[in-house]
């Protein structure tokens, strides 16, 4: 047990290789005290500076760059028997004066590195240091000793190969990249839809359901194993859906996956020519009907996986620094969770997600319209809304069994008390499916009246029938752009860029 951190829910890392006994017993003794103190698990690419010095390696998620989706002033989502390690990290963060510091993007973990101690580094690191201040200086003057101090352990926590800042990263390009870009930048109110991947090997669904959404929405969202259950993956169902006319939305969480692997799969969706990924961080295997797997689950997190992707888009380099002959163009987007945490907190982690390189945003389904408009206060406060597109999330409720399980057991989502009395109360399956639709068109009359927003997502979960009498019934506008290419301003050019 810590006595700064929520406890230790994973093992502490081990190094790879053997070491000398002497820094052996350096590393025993090392993490007696910062275990004892932090809940250290010795990651060995310590950010204790970052976050207010409780160890984000406690988060079961192992995320460093801010909470996820389903987390909440009580309890973490992956283990209800303890609190939120980001939670306390903000609060903490908050009561220290250093709720800034949290918009730094942070590495994911150097595997070299893990596991070993981390003080003899920092005294390394200062003896190599070109230009060092003299100590007696910095005793003298506090704001040259904190000027140093950010820095020395800047220069210890972001390695060459990541360089993250707190900075914003405007996109390098200027013609719109995909449909849904376009879309978009008409300033038009756009409507998404999802289209769950089917649990089978037939595409010939995914054709139906985006024949049933073409003209209807600008593009459509394919899940990649959501609830961290198997289906069809993202990036199949995406190109069955192009190849049937109607563009798509790659998600592409990094739960299971290293950041090879994502950098791989986010270039072959290039290739193929899906041009809107969604970076996500991913559910955790709790929430996945197979046995549990091992504990560490994600090698990166949605913030990391947006500055891998954007910066292979705008900088043309690998993780690694290989130069990319071939720049991937991809119109990159994130999710926003307005009920997780305090508003104030997750306005830190969208604006941390759209920094690293999210141009739109969908979020999950709101059913609760004034907790939405905190949200949204919150991220207008931080000056957001010109640097992203944001789509908030839409569910028409089709009974009052999945209003009730949404409620319960699906992490971020708060459906109010009438809404559920109101489906209790609405007869039989075809009443509460009337319900669900009703409630919806009410929820999108007053969003499409908010300003600040760009759209909306339906996710219409196994019930994409629905979508057209929604979108027609709410008088939503159609897509200007639904084919390739895109006409330019100047209709004598043309983009000479295909879908698939
Ligand atoms: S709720 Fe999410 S962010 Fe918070 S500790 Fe649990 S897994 Fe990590």
């Amino acid at each position: 047990m810590s006595i700064f951190s929520p406890p230790r829910y994973q093992p502490p890392f081990s190094p790879a290789q053997r070491e000398s006994t002497a820094m052996r017993a350096f590393t025993a003794f090392e993490k007696s005290i910062k275990g004892a103190l932090f809940g250290c698990r010795m990651c060995g690419n310590c950010i204790l500076q970052e976050t207010a010095f409780i160890c984000p390696m406690t988060c079961p998620k192992g995320l460093r760059n801010g909470l996820c989706g389903g987390a909440t002033p009580e309890q973490c989502e992956v283990d209800p028997s303890r609190p939120c390690t980001w939670y306390a990290i903000y609060e903490r963060a908050e009561k220290m004066g250093r709720l800034d510091k949290l918009l730094e993007i942070n590495a994911p973990i150097d595997g070299n590195r893990a596991g070993h101690e981390t003080w003899i580094d920092m005294v390394r690191h200062w003896r190599d240091r070109e230009e060092k201040p003299h100590l007696l200086d910095l005793l003298r003057d506090r704001d040259k000793f904190n000027e140093e101090w950010d820095k020395f352990f800047y220069d210890l926590r972001q390695p060459d190969w990541w360089q993250g800042d707190a900075e914003y990263h405007p996109p390098t390009y200027d013609e719109p990249i995909s449909l849904l870009e376009a879309n978009l930048r008409t300033g038009a109110f756009v409507t998404t839809a999802e289209i769950a991947p089917p649990l089978g090997a037939s595409g010939a669904i995914i054709s139906k359901k985006a024949g049933w959404l073409k003209g209807q929405v600008a593009a459509a969202n394919f899940t990649d194993n959501a609830s961290a259950s198997a289906r069809m993956n993202s990036m199949a169902s995406s190109q069955i859906c192009q190849q049937s006319g109607l563009e798509a939305v790659m998600q592409l969480q990094a739960r299971d996956r290293s950041r090879v692997i994502i950098e791989a799969d986010a270039m072959g969706a290039a290739g193929l020519g899906i041009r809107n990924i969604l970076c996500l961080s991913g559910d955790h295997h709790r929430f996945g009907p197979t046995p549990m797997v091992k504990p560490d689950q994600f090698d990166m997190d949605a913030v990391q996986v947006l500055w891998m992707l954007r910066r292979m888009r705008d900088d043309g380099i690998y993780l690694d620094g290989r130069a990319i002959k071939r720049r991937p163009m991809w119109f990159l987007g994130a999710a926003g969770s307005p009920y997780g945490a305090n508003p104030k907190f997750e306005a830190i982690r969208a604006e941390k997600k759209i920094n690293a390189g999210a141009q739109f945003i969908q979020t999950q389904p709101i059913f609760d319209y004034d907790r939405f408009t905190d949200w949204l206060e919150a991220l207008d406060k931080r000056n957001l809304l010109d640097k992203v597109y944001l789509l908030p999330g839409l569910i028409p409720l089709k009974s009052a069994r999945a209003a009730h399980f949404m409620a319960g057991d699906v992490p971020g989502v708060v459906i109010p008390p009438e809404l559920l009395k109101r489906m209790d109360a609405a007869g039989d399956k075809d009443g509460q499916a009337e319900e669900g639709i009703a409630i919806a068109l009410e929820m999108i009359e007053k969003l499409k009246n908010t300003p600040g927003l760009n759209g909306m997502h339906i996710m219409a979960v196994h019930w994409e029938a629905i979508v057209p009498r929604l979108v027609e019934e709410a008088d939503l506008p159609r897509p200007l752009y639904q084919d390739w290419p895109i006409p330019k301003e100047d209709p004598a050019e043309e983009t000479a860029v295909s879908v698939a």
